[in-house]
């Protein structure tokens, strides 16, 4: 099968059609129209096998994972997604896996009405880069730099799944619960994006990120990007029934707090907020749970338990 072949069958004949694409699969770059109004956000990620997933893992859930973290960036700026861009550099043209990765890829593209608009296809080791973009209105995206001391922080969803999950699929930790082990393994497999949370807080938070190398390493990028320290409370972290039922108390929080690739969003809302945010996230149905206060010791991130200091010295995912 050519590289022209795999294109057509299992990228371009499975593409849905958006309104604002003007040109898309097959010319030498695509063309699409930005709403009035609007900015363009654009961000990329990219996932190499044995790094950021294993080897055995199901190419549906590789593509459809490459496809939420960039998402999941875009949910972080509080914008909608609209178009990706796929580059795949694959070791050999095995049709069943490009089958099961595309068909991945497109119930994603359907789901979240996002459309593959071009990308590149070559031979190498087996490494999917992802560029979503997507559009947020003027002036309106959430950024790491607004919070301001006496804000309050927030997380969507649980904190840790994925990094037992990772555990599990690595086959360092069993457990016996097979509902338990189900869950935490899709929490690793298939992140959620949270992107109506991520929209629906646009006017509300003061800033935004998503925790993709955990907590505490991505707190930090919020309290150096506005100048602030933080106080968190670690007996407040969002934790599953399944991360709780399967490790001790001590262990759940570690992960909690330094296990990557959750994808939810932390973000911090000021006090005339705090309203707001209720209500909005009542009527859009969606939840987030307070964990802590920022500060003004710029830099510091202070974790409590039961109000006495939390002693804790893991780090977060880091490449180098
Ligand atoms: P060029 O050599 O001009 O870059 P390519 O042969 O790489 O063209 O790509 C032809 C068309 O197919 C382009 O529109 C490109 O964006 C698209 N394309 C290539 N690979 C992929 C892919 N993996 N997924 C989606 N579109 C792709
Ligand atoms: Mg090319």
């Amino acid at each position: 099968m050519k590289e022209f072949n795999i294109i057509e069958d299992f990228f371009k004949a499975k593409s849905i059609q958006r309104k604002d694409v003007i040109i898309g699969i097959g010319d030498d770059a695509a063309v699409t129209r930005i709403p009035q109004g609007q900015a363009l956000v654009t961000t990329t990620d990219t996932l190499i096998s044995g790094v950021h997933f294993l080897a055995d893992t199901a190419p549906h859930a590789i593509a459809q994972k490459a496809m939420a973290v960039n998402l999941s960036d875009l949910a972080a700026m509080g914008a909608e997604p609209a178009w990706i861009s796929l580059s795949l550099s694959l070791p050999e043209v095995d049709e069943s896996w490009l089958e099961s990765f595309s068909e991945g890829l497109r119930e994603h593209a359907i789901y979240y009405s996002v459309q593959l608009i071009g990308g590149d296809t070559v031979q190498g080791p087996l490494v999917i880069t992802i560029t979503a973009q997507g559009f947020v209105p003027f002036e309106q995206a959430l950024t790491r730099s607004q919070a301001k001391p006496g804000d309050s922080v927030y997380v969507t969803g649980t904190l840790g799944d994925a990094g037992l999950g990772l555990q599990i699929a690595q086959k360092k930790c069993v457990l016996d619960v097979q509902l338990n082990k189900d869950y935490l393994l899709n929490r690793l497999n298939y992140p959620t994006p949270r992107l109506l949370v991520g929209t629906s807080i646009r006017r509300i938070a003061s800033a935004c990120i998503d925790v993709s190398d955990g907590l505490v390493s991505d707190i930090k990028h919020i309290l150096k990007a506005s100048e602030c320290g933080a106080t968190i409370h670690v007996d407040k972290l969002p934790m599953s029934q399944a991360l709780k039922e399967s490790v001790s108390s001590t262990q759940a929080i570690d992960y909690a707090l330094s296990a990557g690739d959750d994808y939810e969003l932390l973000f911090t809302v000021s006090e005339e907020q705090k309203g707001h945010l209720e209500t909005t996230l009542a009527s859009a149905n969606v939840h987030a749970t307070y964990i802590g206060q920022l500060n003004g010791c710029v830099g510091k991130l202070e974790l409590r338990q039961a109000d006495k200091p939390y002693e804790y010295n893991l780090k977060g995912y880091e490449h180098f």
